[in-house]
Protein backbone atom coordinates (compact mmCIF):
# COMPACT_ATOMS: atom_id res chain seq x y z
CA UNK A 1 0.00 0.00 0.00
CA UNK A 2 1.22 3.55 -0.32
CA UNK A 3 -0.07 4.83 2.67
CA UNK A 4 2.79 7.54 4.13
CA UNK A 5 3.11 5.99 7.51
CA UNK A 6 4.24 2.69 6.14
CA UNK A 7 7.58 4.69 3.89
CA UNK A 8 9.29 6.08 7.08
CA UNK A 9 10.67 4.68 10.13
CA UNK A 10 8.24 3.85 13.28
CA UNK A 11 8.69 7.06 15.38
CA UNK A 12 8.60 7.14 18.98
CA UNK A 13 5.06 7.79 20.84
CA UNK A 14 4.29 11.47 21.06
CA UNK A 15 4.97 13.26 24.89
CA UNK A 16 4.05 16.27 26.64
CA UNK A 17 7.12 17.22 25.68
CA UNK A 18 6.90 16.49 21.81
CA UNK A 19 2.58 18.64 21.95
CA UNK A 20 4.12 21.72 23.83
CA UNK A 21 6.74 21.75 20.61
CA UNK A 22 4.03 21.01 18.15
CA UNK A 23 1.45 23.59 19.67
CA UNK A 24 4.13 26.86 18.61
CA UNK A 25 2.58 26.32 15.18
CA UNK A 26 -0.81 27.00 16.04
CA UNK A 27 -0.71 30.90 17.07
CA UNK A 28 -4.08 30.78 17.95
CA UNK A 29 -3.42 28.44 20.92
CA UNK A 30 -1.23 30.78 22.65
CA UNK A 31 -4.27 32.70 24.10
CA UNK A 32 -6.00 33.48 27.01
CA UNK A 33 -10.17 33.46 27.14
CA UNK A 34 -12.08 35.33 30.34
CA UNK A 35 -8.82 35.35 32.21
CA UNK A 36 -7.25 31.69 31.66
CA UNK A 37 -5.07 30.21 28.87
CA UNK A 38 -7.77 28.42 25.99
CA UNK A 39 -8.05 24.79 26.48
CA UNK A 40 -9.19 24.24 23.07
CA UNK A 41 -11.15 20.78 23.13
CA UNK A 42 -13.31 21.56 20.23
CA UNK A 43 -11.75 19.94 17.63
CA UNK A 44 -14.27 17.38 16.90
CA UNK A 45 -16.72 20.34 15.78
CA UNK A 46 -13.45 22.06 14.01
CA UNK A 47 -9.76 22.13 14.16
CA UNK A 48 -7.60 24.76 14.65
CA UNK A 49 -4.77 25.09 11.96
CA UNK A 50 -1.37 25.57 11.63
CA UNK A 51 1.09 27.91 10.59
CA UNK A 52 2.40 25.84 7.53
CA UNK A 53 -1.46 25.63 6.08
CA UNK A 54 -2.55 29.16 6.51
CA UNK A 55 0.85 29.92 4.63
CA UNK A 56 0.36 27.57 1.61
CA UNK A 57 -2.67 29.66 1.25
CA UNK A 58 -1.48 33.04 1.22
CA UNK A 59 1.77 31.70 -0.87
CA UNK A 60 -0.61 30.61 -3.32
CA UNK A 61 -2.74 33.79 -3.59
CA UNK A 62 0.65 35.34 -3.38
CA UNK A 63 2.31 33.64 -6.06
CA UNK A 64 0.33 31.34 -8.33
CA UNK A 65 -3.46 32.52 -8.03
CA UNK A 66 -5.52 31.43 -11.19
CA UNK A 67 -8.03 29.15 -12.83
CA UNK A 68 -7.11 25.94 -13.18
CA UNK A 69 -7.49 23.24 -16.30
CA UNK A 70 -8.12 25.97 -18.79
CA UNK A 71 -6.38 28.81 -20.09
CA UNK A 72 -2.44 28.46 -21.81
CA UNK A 73 -0.90 31.15 -19.71
CA UNK A 74 1.79 30.22 -17.16
CA UNK A 75 0.09 30.88 -13.80
CA UNK A 76 -2.77 28.74 -15.16
CA UNK A 77 -0.39 25.89 -15.48
CA UNK A 78 1.49 26.47 -12.28
CA UNK A 79 -2.39 26.93 -10.50
CA UNK A 80 -2.90 23.78 -12.03
CA UNK A 81 -0.44 21.86 -10.75
CA UNK A 82 -0.55 23.26 -7.29
CA UNK A 83 -4.30 21.80 -7.49
CA UNK A 84 -3.25 18.95 -8.43
CA UNK A 85 -0.49 18.06 -6.91
CA UNK A 86 -2.62 18.71 -3.74
CA UNK A 87 -5.33 16.10 -4.78
CA UNK A 88 -2.17 13.50 -5.19
CA UNK A 89 -0.84 14.49 -1.86
CA UNK A 90 -4.14 13.75 -0.20
CA UNK A 91 -4.91 10.45 -2.06
CA UNK A 92 -1.46 9.20 -0.64
CA UNK A 93 -2.89 10.21 2.45
CA UNK A 94 -5.79 7.39 2.42
CA UNK A 95 -4.70 4.79 0.07
CA UNK A 96 -6.18 5.61 -2.82
CA UNK A 97 -5.53 6.71 -6.57
CA UNK A 98 -5.17 10.65 -7.59
CA UNK A 99 -8.56 9.64 -9.83
CA UNK A 100 -10.23 8.38 -7.09
CA UNK A 101 -10.41 11.69 -4.96
CA UNK A 102 -12.62 14.43 -5.77
CA UNK A 103 -12.92 17.62 -3.64
CA UNK A 104 -15.70 18.65 -2.43
CA UNK A 105 -16.89 21.44 0.10
CA UNK A 106 -16.93 19.06 3.21
CA UNK A 107 -17.87 15.84 4.24
CA UNK A 108 -21.78 16.83 3.85
CA UNK A 109 -21.67 17.83 0.09
CA UNK A 110 -19.78 14.30 -0.37
CA UNK A 111 -22.25 12.80 1.20
CA UNK A 112 -25.20 14.12 -0.82
CA UNK A 113 -23.17 14.26 -4.00
CA UNK A 114 -23.59 10.19 -3.75
CA UNK A 115 -27.09 10.54 -2.66
CA UNK A 116 -27.74 12.61 -5.70
CA UNK A 117 -25.93 10.65 -7.93
CA UNK A 118 -27.69 7.72 -7.38
CA UNK A 119 -30.97 9.66 -7.13
CA UNK A 120 -29.67 10.39 -10.83
CA UNK A 121 -29.48 6.85 -11.73
CA UNK A 122 -32.70 5.74 -10.62
CA UNK A 123 -34.68 7.80 -12.52
CA UNK A 124 -35.37 8.44 -16.65
CA UNK A 125 -32.89 6.73 -18.94
CA UNK A 126 -29.42 6.03 -17.61
CA UNK A 127 -26.48 4.04 -19.25
CA UNK A 128 -26.34 0.73 -18.64
CA UNK A 129 -22.86 1.16 -16.43
CA UNK A 130 -25.56 3.49 -14.28
CA UNK A 131 -27.85 1.11 -13.25
CA UNK A 132 -25.98 -1.07 -10.69
CA UNK A 133 -26.37 2.78 -8.56
CA UNK A 134 -30.26 2.94 -8.98
CA UNK A 135 -32.86 2.19 -6.11
CA UNK A 136 -36.67 2.17 -5.95
CA UNK A 137 -39.49 0.36 -3.90
CA UNK A 138 -38.40 -3.04 -3.05
CA UNK A 139 -34.67 -1.67 -2.08
CA UNK A 140 -33.12 -0.94 1.15
CA UNK A 141 -30.53 1.86 1.75
CA UNK A 142 -29.30 0.75 5.34
CA UNK A 143 -27.12 3.22 8.13
CA UNK A 144 -26.98 3.20 11.80
CA UNK A 145 -28.25 4.72 15.01
CA UNK A 146 -25.05 7.09 15.80
CA UNK A 147 -25.01 8.53 12.36
CA UNK A 148 -24.23 12.52 11.91
CA UNK A 149 -27.18 13.94 10.70
CA UNK A 150 -25.00 14.43 7.36
CA UNK A 151 -25.10 10.92 6.63
CA UNK A 152 -28.41 10.56 7.77
CA UNK A 153 -30.98 12.97 5.92
CA UNK A 154 -29.40 12.86 2.90
CA UNK A 155 -30.04 9.03 2.63
CA UNK A 156 -33.80 9.90 4.70
CA UNK A 157 -34.21 12.17 1.24
CA UNK A 158 -33.14 9.74 -1.67
CA UNK A 159 -35.30 6.87 -0.26
CA UNK A 160 -38.46 9.61 -0.54
CA UNK A 161 -37.58 10.18 -4.03
CA UNK A 162 -37.19 6.86 -5.01
CA UNK A 163 -39.28 4.89 -2.94
CA UNK A 164 -36.38 2.90 -1.24
CA UNK A 165 -36.80 1.86 2.49
CA UNK A 166 -34.30 2.96 5.21
CA UNK A 167 -32.82 0.76 8.32
CA UNK A 168 -30.68 0.91 10.57
CA UNK A 169 -28.44 -0.71 13.06
CA UNK A 170 -29.72 -0.12 16.61
CA UNK A 171 -26.87 0.99 19.10
CA UNK A 172 -26.43 -0.84 22.33
CA UNK A 173 -26.31 0.86 25.92
CA UNK A 174 -22.65 1.27 25.83
CA UNK A 175 -22.96 3.40 22.41
CA UNK A 176 -21.24 -0.15 19.84
CA UNK A 177 -23.39 -1.10 17.22
CA UNK A 178 -25.54 -4.53 18.12
CA UNK A 179 -23.25 -6.61 15.90
CA UNK A 180 -26.51 -9.37 15.92
CA UNK A 181 -29.22 -7.16 14.67
CA UNK A 182 -26.64 -6.23 11.96
CA UNK A 183 -26.58 -9.56 10.49
CA UNK A 184 -30.10 -9.98 9.78
CA UNK A 185 -30.41 -6.33 8.73
CA UNK A 186 -27.75 -7.00 5.70
CA UNK A 187 -30.50 -8.85 2.93
CA UNK A 188 -30.42 -9.25 -0.72
CA UNK A 189 -32.63 -6.15 -0.51
CA UNK A 190 -29.81 -3.61 1.03
CA UNK A 191 -28.07 -1.47 -2.15
CA UNK A 192 -26.03 0.97 0.06
CA UNK A 193 -24.57 0.89 3.73
CA UNK A 194 -23.25 3.94 4.87
CA UNK A 195 -21.88 4.35 7.96
CA UNK A 196 -19.59 6.11 10.61
CA UNK A 197 -15.93 4.88 11.16
CA UNK A 198 -15.75 6.77 14.58
CA UNK A 199 -18.52 8.39 16.67
CA UNK A 200 -18.67 11.86 16.65
CA UNK A 201 -20.46 11.85 20.43
CA UNK A 202 -19.12 8.25 21.68
CA UNK A 203 -15.74 8.11 20.32
CA UNK A 204 -16.98 4.87 19.45
CA UNK A 205 -14.39 3.11 16.55
CA UNK A 206 -16.98 0.68 14.62
CA UNK A 207 -15.60 -2.55 12.84
CA UNK A 208 -15.28 -1.26 9.63
CA UNK A 209 -13.67 -4.25 8.06
CA UNK A 210 -16.15 -6.94 9.38
CA UNK A 211 -19.39 -4.72 8.46
CA UNK A 212 -17.92 -4.02 4.87
CA UNK A 213 -18.13 -7.81 4.84
CA UNK A 214 -21.33 -8.25 5.40
CA UNK A 215 -22.47 -5.42 3.16
CA UNK A 216 -20.25 -6.76 0.38
CA UNK A 217 -21.66 -10.34 0.82
CA UNK A 218 -24.75 -9.14 0.03
CA UNK A 219 -23.58 -7.15 -2.95
CA UNK A 220 -23.99 -3.42 -1.43
CA UNK A 221 -22.07 -0.26 -1.73
CA UNK A 222 -20.30 0.70 1.06
CA UNK A 223 -20.21 4.15 2.22
CA UNK A 224 -17.37 5.21 5.24
CA UNK A 225 -18.11 8.24 7.02
CA UNK A 226 -14.41 8.85 7.51
CA UNK A 227 -15.44 12.88 9.07
CA UNK A 228 -13.87 11.48 12.80
CA UNK A 229 -11.25 9.02 11.41
CA UNK A 230 -9.12 10.37 8.62
CA UNK A 231 -8.07 13.60 10.74
CA UNK A 232 -6.79 11.36 13.78
CA UNK A 233 -5.94 8.03 12.28
CA UNK A 234 -4.13 6.23 9.43
CA UNK A 235 -6.60 5.34 7.52
CA UNK A 236 -6.16 2.81 4.14
CA UNK A 237 -9.19 3.16 2.03
CA UNK A 238 -8.07 -0.35 0.24
CA UNK A 239 -7.13 -2.60 3.23
CA UNK A 240 -10.69 -1.55 4.63
CA UNK A 241 -12.36 -2.62 0.87
CA UNK A 242 -14.55 0.28 1.35
CA UNK A 243 -16.52 1.69 -2.12
CA UNK A 244 -16.54 5.29 -0.94
CA UNK A 245 -15.21 7.56 2.04
CA UNK A 246 -15.82 11.49 2.90
CA UNK A 247 -13.99 13.51 5.01
CA UNK A 248 -13.77 17.17 6.19
CA UNK A 249 -10.33 19.22 5.49
CA UNK A 250 -11.50 21.64 8.61
CA UNK A 251 -11.67 18.77 10.83
CA UNK A 252 -8.35 17.88 10.29
CA UNK A 253 -5.74 21.48 10.07
CA UNK A 254 -7.49 22.47 7.08
CA UNK A 255 -9.71 25.59 6.16
CA UNK A 256 -13.52 25.63 5.75
CA UNK A 257 -14.69 24.91 2.52
CA UNK A 258 -12.59 22.13 0.92
CA UNK A 259 -13.20 18.37 1.90
CA UNK A 260 -13.15 14.69 -0.24
CA UNK A 261 -14.78 12.01 -1.73
CA UNK A 262 -12.76 8.97 -2.08
CA UNK A 263 -14.90 6.40 -4.96
CA UNK A 264 -13.10 2.98 -6.35
CA UNK A 265 -12.05 4.49 -9.71
CA UNK A 266 -14.47 1.87 -11.80
CA UNK A 267 -17.72 2.99 -9.98
CA UNK A 268 -16.98 6.58 -10.12
CA UNK A 269 -16.69 6.23 -14.13
CA UNK A 270 -19.68 4.40 -14.26
CA UNK A 271 -21.51 7.23 -11.41
CA UNK A 272 -24.18 9.67 -13.22
CA UNK A 273 -23.25 13.09 -12.31
CA UNK A 274 -24.72 15.21 -9.27
CA UNK A 275 -23.89 18.72 -9.94
CA UNK A 276 -23.42 19.69 -13.96
CA UNK A 277 -21.65 22.69 -15.67
CA UNK A 278 -18.61 23.87 -16.36
CA UNK A 279 -15.43 22.07 -15.98
CA UNK A 280 -17.18 18.63 -16.17
CA UNK A 281 -17.81 17.84 -19.85
CA UNK A 282 -16.09 16.59 -23.20
CA UNK A 283 -18.85 17.81 -25.55
CA UNK A 284 -21.67 19.96 -25.60
CA UNK A 285 -24.49 20.69 -28.06
CA UNK A 286 -27.43 22.50 -27.44
CA UNK A 287 -29.37 18.91 -26.91
CA UNK A 288 -26.75 17.39 -25.19
CA UNK A 289 -23.53 16.83 -23.15
CA UNK A 290 -20.96 14.33 -22.62
CA UNK A 291 -19.01 14.20 -19.39
CA UNK A 292 -15.56 13.77 -18.09
CA UNK A 293 -14.38 10.59 -16.57
CA UNK A 294 -13.89 10.93 -12.76
CA UNK A 295 -12.80 13.50 -10.68
CA UNK A 296 -13.60 15.94 -13.39
CA UNK A 297 -17.08 14.46 -13.90
CA UNK A 298 -18.00 15.45 -10.48
CA UNK A 299 -16.42 18.95 -9.76
CA UNK A 300 -18.58 21.07 -11.97
CA UNK A 301 -17.65 24.45 -11.63
CA UNK A 302 -14.84 26.60 -10.09
CA UNK A 303 -13.03 24.92 -7.36
CA UNK A 304 -11.73 25.45 -4.04
CA UNK A 305 -8.02 25.64 -5.66
CA UNK A 306 -6.61 27.28 -2.45
CA UNK A 307 -8.26 25.42 0.31
CA UNK A 308 -7.64 22.51 -1.27
CA UNK A 309 -3.58 23.43 -1.32
CA UNK A 310 -4.05 24.30 2.09
CA UNK A 311 -5.83 21.05 2.82
CA UNK A 312 -2.75 19.09 0.61
CA UNK A 313 -0.02 21.52 3.24
CA UNK A 314 -2.05 19.89 6.29
CA UNK A 315 -1.64 16.43 5.28
CA UNK A 316 2.00 17.36 5.54
CA UNK A 317 1.81 18.23 8.92
CA UNK A 318 0.19 15.12 10.14
CA UNK A 319 2.38 12.88 8.22
CA UNK A 320 5.38 14.44 9.55
CA UNK A 321 3.77 13.87 12.68
CA UNK A 322 2.92 10.30 11.93
CA UNK A 323 -0.81 9.22 12.06
CA UNK A 324 -0.31 6.27 14.08
CA UNK A 325 1.48 8.28 17.22
CA UNK A 326 -1.39 10.95 16.80
CA UNK A 327 -4.11 8.14 17.48
CA UNK A 328 -1.99 6.66 20.17
CA UNK A 329 -1.40 10.40 21.99
CA UNK A 330 -5.64 10.98 21.62
CA UNK A 331 -6.23 7.48 22.67
CA UNK A 332 -4.70 8.26 25.57
CA UNK A 333 -6.16 11.70 26.45
CA UNK A 334 -9.45 9.88 25.75
CA UNK A 335 -9.22 7.07 28.54
CA UNK A 336 -7.34 10.15 30.46
CA UNK A 337 -10.60 12.12 30.67
CA UNK A 338 -13.09 9.31 30.72
CA UNK A 339 -11.59 7.99 34.01
CA UNK A 340 -11.50 11.56 35.14
CA UNK A 341 -15.09 12.14 34.23
CA UNK A 342 -15.68 8.84 35.87
CA UNK A 343 -14.45 9.15 39.28
CA UNK A 344 -16.65 13.24 39.45
CA UNK A 345 -19.82 12.33 41.45
CA UNK A 346 -23.25 13.12 39.23
CA UNK A 347 -21.34 12.74 35.69
CA UNK A 348 -22.22 10.28 33.54
CA UNK A 349 -19.79 9.46 30.60
CA UNK A 350 -21.92 8.56 27.04
CA UNK A 351 -20.16 5.45 25.36
CA UNK A 352 -17.56 2.70 26.42
CA UNK A 353 -16.00 2.33 29.54
CA UNK A 354 -12.82 3.15 30.17
CA UNK A 355 -10.41 0.84 29.29
CA UNK A 356 -12.38 0.44 25.52
CA UNK A 357 -11.20 1.85 22.84
CA UNK A 358 -12.27 4.89 21.68
CA UNK A 359 -11.26 8.58 20.31
CA UNK A 360 -9.74 10.86 21.82
CA UNK A 361 -13.08 12.26 22.74
CA UNK A 362 -15.58 12.19 25.52
CA UNK A 363 -19.46 12.82 25.40
CA UNK A 364 -21.45 13.24 28.96
CA UNK A 365 -24.18 14.68 31.44
CA UNK A 366 -24.01 16.09 34.54
CA UNK A 367 -26.90 15.22 36.77
CA UNK A 368 -28.94 18.45 37.46
CA UNK A 369 -27.15 20.77 34.94
CA UNK A 370 -28.10 21.30 31.84
CA UNK A 371 -25.33 21.20 29.08
CA UNK A 372 -25.50 24.81 28.15
CA UNK A 373 -25.06 25.66 31.46
CA UNK A 374 -21.75 23.12 31.91
CA UNK A 375 -20.75 24.75 28.66
CA UNK A 376 -20.71 28.06 30.10
CA UNK A 377 -19.64 27.66 32.92
CA UNK A 378 -15.96 25.66 31.22
CA UNK A 379 -16.25 28.77 28.81
CA UNK A 380 -15.56 31.20 31.59
CA UNK A 381 -12.59 28.88 33.07
CA UNK A 382 -11.37 29.24 29.26
CA UNK A 383 -12.38 25.72 28.60
CA UNK A 384 -13.76 25.03 24.98
CA UNK A 385 -15.98 22.57 24.63
CA UNK A 386 -19.49 21.73 22.28
CA UNK A 387 -22.58 21.48 24.02
CA UNK A 388 -26.06 20.25 22.58
CA UNK A 389 -26.65 17.01 20.64
CA UNK A 390 -23.64 17.48 18.11
CA UNK A 391 -25.69 16.95 15.30
CA UNK A 392 -26.81 12.98 16.47
CA UNK A 393 -30.58 13.50 18.00
CA UNK A 394 -31.45 9.79 17.05
CA UNK A 395 -27.93 8.16 19.55
CA UNK A 396 -29.08 11.11 21.64
CA UNK A 397 -32.84 9.79 21.95
CA UNK A 398 -31.42 6.70 21.61
CA UNK A 399 -29.40 7.02 25.26
CA UNK A 400 -31.69 8.54 27.01
CA UNK A 401 -31.23 12.16 26.83
CA UNK A 402 -31.58 15.54 24.51
CA UNK A 403 -28.12 17.19 25.38
CA UNK A 404 -24.90 16.28 26.29
CA UNK A 405 -21.50 18.75 26.63
CA UNK A 406 -18.62 16.92 24.65
CA UNK A 407 -14.74 17.57 24.99
CA UNK A 408 -12.95 16.60 21.94
CA UNK A 409 -8.86 16.95 21.76
CA UNK A 410 -6.61 16.69 18.86
CA UNK A 411 -2.50 16.25 18.76
CA UNK A 412 -2.27 19.53 19.78
CA UNK A 413 -3.56 19.11 23.26
CA UNK A 414 -1.96 18.45 26.55
CA UNK A 415 -2.70 15.95 29.61
CA UNK A 416 -2.42 19.12 31.69
CA UNK A 417 -5.19 20.74 29.85
CA UNK A 418 -7.73 17.31 29.96
CA UNK A 419 -6.52 17.60 33.71
CA UNK A 420 -7.52 21.31 33.56
CA UNK A 421 -10.88 20.40 31.95
CA UNK A 422 -11.47 17.77 34.68
CA UNK A 423 -11.14 19.79 37.43
CA UNK A 424 -13.31 22.70 36.01
CA UNK A 425 -15.88 19.59 35.45
CA UNK A 426 -15.81 19.02 39.06
CA UNK A 427 -16.80 22.11 40.16
CA UNK A 428 -20.04 22.56 38.24
CA UNK A 429 -22.06 20.46 40.13
CA UNK A 430 -20.90 22.59 43.40
CA UNK A 431 -21.18 25.84 41.84
CA UNK A 432 -24.77 24.81 40.39
CA UNK A 433 -25.65 22.66 43.57
N1 LIG B 1 -19.96 13.13 9.98
C1 LIG B 1 -19.44 13.19 11.20
C2 LIG B 1 -19.19 11.93 11.97
C3 LIG B 1 -19.12 14.44 11.76
O1 LIG B 1 -18.61 14.50 12.99
C4 LIG B 1 -19.38 15.61 11.00
C5 LIG B 1 -19.10 16.96 11.58
O2 LIG B 1 -19.39 17.24 12.72
C6 LIG B 1 -19.92 15.48 9.72
C7 LIG B 1 -20.20 14.23 9.24
C8 LIG B 1 -20.23 16.66 8.87
O3 LIG B 1 -19.08 17.37 8.56
P1 LIG B 1 -19.19 18.76 7.78
O4 LIG B 1 -20.11 19.63 8.59
O5 LIG B 1 -17.80 19.28 7.76
O6 LIG B 1 -19.73 18.45 6.43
Amino acid sequence: SSHPDRLIAPMPALTDTDVLRIRNDFPILAQDVNGQPLVYLDSGATSQKPISVMEAEQEFYEQRNSAVHRGAHTLAVAATDVFEDARATVAAFIGAQENELIWTANATAGLNLLAYSFGNASIGEVPPEARQFAVGPGDEVLVTEMEHHANLVPWQELCRRTGAGLKFIPVMDDGTLDMEAASALFTQRTKVFSFTHVSNVTGVINPVVELTRMAHDVGALVILDACQSAPHLALDVKALDIDFAVFSGHKMLAPTGIGALFGRAELLDAMPPFLTGGSMITTVTMEKARYLPAPQRFEAGTQAISQAAALAAAVNYLTETGMERIHQWESLLGQRMVAGLDAIPGIRVLGPPVGIPRAGLAAFEVDGVHAHDVGQYLDSAGIAVRVGHHCAQPLHRRLGLNASTRASAYLYNTTAEVDAFLAAVARVRPYFG
